[in-house]
């Protein structure tokens, strides 16, 4: 039993079962034992991998996204670039390297303002973005106001939501109890029932967090100007389904057997987040899929230049790199992007073409 599983345990036996998001905000971010206060997550020695760790066009991609937005909203003067959960600071950096290259005004006047609550990863940040001076934010809420472009990759999995179960009798929260000493979902009190009805055993998922954060976002866009790339793993339409899950050591694992040593994430509700941004004053493109924003944005051309003086045995790194960014059996369509923008913006790129749905 970890320390964190005994400390969740104690409480259990005090005060009842747990919902799902008071759980996965112990899990995730307790200060003391929290996954996210006290573990690398990510790479080969860690426990998952991400895009801009498979391939630098990921985050390159992005930093031509964000000075086309840059370019879009008249090129102010201070831009800040913000990254909510930058992990090692890969995808900031190959952002910064292209929006050097690509728009060198815009390099000179932005800020980049990292949102981070893991000090392990902070550290590898400072050394990745050394030249680029960040400031760190513990939250949103000590973002300074004016234009902003807000970039968030693998982020809102990893914050809590709620779970409700439809039993014969309505619908009810999804617990955390106690079987002895083990950790066990039990069906919790009786809630309102759902906007959505569905069938007997059926599992729903919100999240308050996921969406007060966006609404936080989308406000200050709508009043400052800007933009958000929102990149997770998600479905296309809200729907019904158990998506809570822990991965540990880049295998899946019992989400209640190891709290604080495991990732716990859900799927992204992407149509929730596009609702609460534009109740909040700002529009919302998307959801499309990863591969598409990529092969639009222009990934066949980049990895073109990057095979071009390379053996044949690194450009098929490259090749097979990018291949799992963009290939629906990979990341490619499970992976989906929201754009979030002031309502004065003209459609943005990569979310411009009608889009045919696997
Ligand atoms: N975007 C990075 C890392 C994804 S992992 C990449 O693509 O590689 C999730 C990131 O969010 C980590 O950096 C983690 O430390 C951070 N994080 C998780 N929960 C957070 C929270 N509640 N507040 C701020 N950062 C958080």
């Amino acid at each position: 039993m970890t320390l964190l599983a005994r400390e969740i345990a104690s409480r259990i036996a005090r005060s009842g079962p747990m919902p799902v998001d008071a759980y996965m905000r112990l899990c995730l971010s307790d200060p003391e034992h929290g996954y996210y206060r006290t573990r690398p997550a990510i790479g080969i020695s860690g426990d998952f991998i991400t895009a801009p760790e498979i391939s630098q066009v990921f985050g390159e991609l992005i930093g031509v996204w964000a000075a086309a937005i840059w370019d879009a909203i008249g090129q102010p003067a201070t831009l800040r670039l913000v990254e909510l959960g930058p992990g090692r600071g890969t995808l900031m950096a190959d952002a910064l390297r292209a929006i050097g290259k690509v728009a060198p005004a815009l390099r000179a006047a932005l800020a980049v303002h990292l949102v981070e609550i893991n000090p392990g990863l902070r550290q590898q940040q400072a050394a990745t973005l050394a030249g680029s001076s960040p400031r760190w934010h513990d939250d949103t809420a000590t973002l300074p106001d004016g234009p902003l472009i807000v970039i968030a990759n693998e982020f809102f999995d990893a914050l809590p939501i709620r779970q409700f179960l439809r039993a014969a009798d309505g619908w009810r929260e999804r617990t955390i109890g106690l079987d002895g000493d083990r950790l066990v979902f039990v069906a919790g009190r009786s809630v309102p029932p759902l906007p959505r009805d569905a069938p007997i055993g059926s599992v729903a998922e919100t999240s308050h967090e996921r969406t007060a954060l966006i609404g936080d976002i989308a406000r200050r866009i709508a009043r400052h100007r800007g933009a958000a790339l929102i990149v997770d793993y998600g479905p296309f339409d809200s729907g019904f389904g158990d998506t809570f899950q822990a991965i540990r050591e880049h295998k899946k694992v019992d989400p209640l057997a190891e709290p604080g040593l495991a990732d716990l994430t859900a799927h992204v509700d992407f149509a929730a987040l596009a609702a609460a941004a534009r109740s909040a004053g700002a529009t919302a493109y998307g959801p499309i899929p990863q591969g598409a924003l990529m092969r639009r944005m222009g990934i066949a051309a980049r990895a073109a230049v990057l095979m071009k003086n390379v053996d044949t045995a690194r450009a098929a790194l490259i090749a097979a790199a990018i291949g799992r960014l963009i290939e629906p059996d990979q990341m490619g369509t499970l992976f989906k992007a929201l754009a979030i923008l002031d309502a004065r913006q003209p459609v943005p790129p990569g979310f411009d073409a009608p889009l045919q749905r696997p």
